[in-house]
């Protein structure tokens, strides 16, 4: 409809609407994750002022036109966050492959006036994105000409404007750390591996598991690394000639060394040196002949793609989504024909032609046989993870030389999913690095009495799936006493190093370690914090272990907290931990679609639940069914979640209810995510090589490591001062305040 002038006379039809107008369509492969994409970009254009236009059914419903482009309202995309799959369709279009396809989908288009297009899809959708956007003003010249459309149309859209996100649940696209899509496809993965381990156990069987990934091991590695699996093939790093033997033998010396279950993982584009492929099949049958195994074979196929999606695909890809939005409005010559990825921690705008050319390069090495530039397109941290899966996966059933390093594993403060894993892996690459690994239970204060035990390779065992700590846990900094006994204890036990693994306790008590070696010469050893805590409010890590798993509870309990309400007219204020940091509270609010977020970081006054109270009703009355607000724990000491709650319900008078959910423990526990395994694996290993460093150097450090802009970075305890602030204890850079204006833009 066109705006109709004030009084009696109708304003003149204009030809170009006054809106901007934004179509948006996914293609390709389906991934978990394009549903809240698709949202945020439709909010943040809607709220800047623009129009969009679902295009179904991926290109083709450009070439088909008709129904197959359909304007979105704002509540067309309410409740579709926690969906997987893609509720606007995907489809692999031949006709928008040629020319003729190309040229009726422009046409299309121009009839609704939209000439800017974000896709979301893989490397294949983006260069037929590309090649659209060059061919533009080609295809207008041509549709003018054959008088399919005005000179005054073709005038008023010059240029075709578009934006691109990568979906993919391989994560193959070279230049991006993830893909939309990937981080549920190995929870997928993950669940079933554990799933499996269990049943493989009680019978002490073998499992062949065929991931997807027909040119990419990504799926295959983190999943063979975070499942705790023994062997894995992948298509960049075939196995050398006589692989089915070395096999064999690793998966017999891990039964030896006390393992009750035996995992293989392949990547369904496997192939060996020669290219030849590896089935799962294949593989199964050659347990069957050099080990005379029953081996069972899984093939995980589509329900990777299935299911809803994680908390890392709803927010990472409602933050890429509103990205692209604010890009594709843009009329500035630079903003056009980004495709926005993850890089680094952070959206990142990827070089499509490059990362296309490098992506589509891989295949073809591999088939060459040049998998060394084939692992090195892959990047740094992919060829680290290979190298660490092989330690990890290799048996050490010798114990280590006399004269060997003595590490000390220890917990301190809450309880953070994935201690288990940083303490297994801590192990098993201690050993492989012929250290003796030690097992320190009950903290700190076990430590003063004692309690410490040598680890062996097997006793870890399954801790990878577990959640809470099995090494014990206390909450509290040592005192006076204790950091006698504890300097005691070290000398007594030769402790030469001591691994960390915590939150603000644990680096408070490295600090008064370090303060007490003036005292205790026994102190003067290396130590090192590895963060952990679900707060995620340590300095030095972007992201702490733990803090992804708290994250998934709660969006999930969120996600059946909101199922409940379905049927009422209801709101609803969910409280969440966190402590003084409201990381977990405002990452929950965007991957559940909260209305409302309380943080300790903004505080909340009287002012702005006036406020609330106000749009509450306001909504109510105009329609709404559902309001969430998450308000984490330290908001504000004194408008609890209880105020809150009495609040909304006694000024609502009757127009809705209110229910309150305190989360509570629920979100310490659980078996870790993908995400946290293989964070605390990497940690892990970077806190030995410094310890190592130290030894080698004779120094005794104390040190924290942590995530920063997508590398592990490792830095002195005694700069920690300089990176928090006094008064709230908070570290002075959290990076995941800047999503506050994607949670604005989509509430
Ligand atoms: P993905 O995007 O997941 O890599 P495909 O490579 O199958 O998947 O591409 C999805 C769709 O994108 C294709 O079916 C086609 O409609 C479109 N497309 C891909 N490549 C091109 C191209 N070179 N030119 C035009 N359209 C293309």
């Amino acid at each position: 409809m066109q705006p109709r002038a004030r009084g009696n006379k109708l304003a003149p039809m204009s030809s170009t609407p006054s809106k901007k107008r934004i179509g948006i369509l996914t293609s390709g492969g389906d991934a978990q994750g394009m549903n809240a994409a698709v949202r945020a970009v439709t909010r943040t254009a809607i709220k800047n002022g623009a129009e969009v236009f679902a295009i179904m059914e991926g290109y083709q419903g450009m070439v088909d036109g008709g129904n197959g482009i359909r304007k979105l309202e704002w509540g067309d995309v309410s409740h579709i966050l926690d969906r997987g799959g893609t509720v606007i369709g995907t489809f692999r279009s031949a006709d928008f492959r040629e020319k003729a396809g190309r040229l009726k989908a422009a046409a299309n288009l121009l009839e609704h006036d939209i000439d800017r297009l974000i896709v979301i899809g893989g490397d294949g959708s983006l260069t037929g994105l590309n090649q659209f956007s060059i061919e533009w003003p080609e295809l207008l010249e041509q549709l003018q000409s054959e008088g399919k459309i005005s000179a005054k149309k073709v005038k008023a859209h010059p240029v075709l404007r578009f934006a691109g996100l990568v979906g993919s649940i391989d994560n193959d696209l070279v230049g991006t750390d993830m893909t939309i899509g990937a981080d549920t496809a190995l929870h997928r993965i993950i669940s079933a591996i554990d799933d499996l381990s269990s049943t493989a156990a009680s019978h002490q069987r073998t499992f062949v598991i065929e991931v997807m990934g027909r040119h990419c091991g990504y799926l295959a590695l983190v999943s063979a690394i975070a499942g705790g699996c023994d062997y894995m093939l992948i298509p960049e790093n075939p196995p050398e000639e006589g692989w089915e033997v070395e096999m064999c033998k690793t998966l017999a010396a891990g039964r030896a060394a006390g393992r009750r279950d035996s995992m293989v993982v392949v990547a369904e584009g496997a192939i060996d040196r020669k290219g030849n492929p590896i089935t799962a099949e294949y593989v199964r049958s050659a347990l069957e002949n050099n080990l005379g195994e029953d081996a069972r074979v899984t093939i995980l196929g589509h329900v990777q793609r299935g299911g809803s999606p994680s908390a890392y695909d709803r927010w990472a890809s409602s933050w890429l989504g509103y990205e692209a939005a604010l890009a594709v409005l843009s009329d500035a010559p630079e903003d056009n024909g980004a495709v926005f990825g993850f890089r680094e921690n952070r959206v990142a705008r990827i070089p499509l032609t490059e990362a296309v050319e490098k992506t589509r390069s891989i295949p073809t090495l591999i088939e060459q046989g040049d998998y060394d530039k084939a692992m090195e397109l892959r990047g740094g941290s992919f060829i680290e993870q290979v190298e660490l899966f092989k330690e990890l996966s290799t048996p050490q059933p010798a114990p280590p030389a006399k004269d060997a390093k003595r590490i000390g594993i220890v917990h301190v403060g809450g309880l953070a999913p994935g201690m288990n894993a940083a303490a297994r892996a801590a192990v098993r690459l201690g050993l492989a690095r012929s250290h003796v690994m030690l097992g320190i239970h009950g903290s700190l204060q076990g430590l003063a009495e004692g309690d410490v035990r040598e680890l062996a390779w097997n006793e870890v065992e399954g801790w990878i799936d577990e959640g809470g700590a099995q090494l014990g846990l206390k909450r509290m900094v040592p005192n006076t006493e204790e950091l006698y006994a504890i300097a005691k204890a070290i000398d007594d036990l030769h402790i030469d190093a001591l691994l960390m693994i915590g939150g603000w306790n644990a680096y408070m008590s490295a600090r008064l370690i370090q303060r007490e070696r003036e005292h205790y010469p026994s102190l003067r050893i290396p130590i090192m914090c590895v963060p952990a805590t679900i707060d995620n409010n340590v300095p030095g890590s972007e992201l702490s272990i733990g803090a992804d798993t708290a994250l998934n509870v709660i969006v999930e309990a969120i996600d059946r907290i909101k199922s409940s309400g379905a049927s009422a007219t209801r709101a609803f204020v969910v409280e969440t931990m966190g402590r003084n940091c409201g990381y977990l509270a405002l990452m929950a609010s965007i991957a559940t679609g909260a209305e409302r977020v309380y943080l300790p970081e903004e505080g909340i006054t009287l002012a702005s639940l006036e406020a609330d109270v106000e749009e509450l009703r306001r909504t109510f009355e105009n329609g709404r069914s559902l309001f969430l607000a998450i308000r984490s724990e330290h908001a504000n000491p004194k408008y609890t979640t209880d105020f809150i709650a009495r609040v909304f319900e006694q000024e609502g008078h009757g127009l809705y209810d209110v229910r309150q959910n305190i989360l509570g423990h629920i979100q310490q526990g659980g078996s870790p995510t993908p995400f946290d395994r293989l964070l605390a694996t990497r940690l892990i290993a970077r806190a030995l090589e410094e310890l190592e460093e130290q030894f080698a150097s004779e120094k005794a450090a104390v040190q924290y490591l942590g995530l920063s802009g997508g590398k592990i970075k490792v830095a002195p305890l005694s700069s920690m001062p300089d990176l928090i602030d006094p008064k709230t204890k908070l570290p002075l850079d959290q990076w995941w305040l800047e999503l506050r204006k994607v949670t604005d833009a989509l509430a």
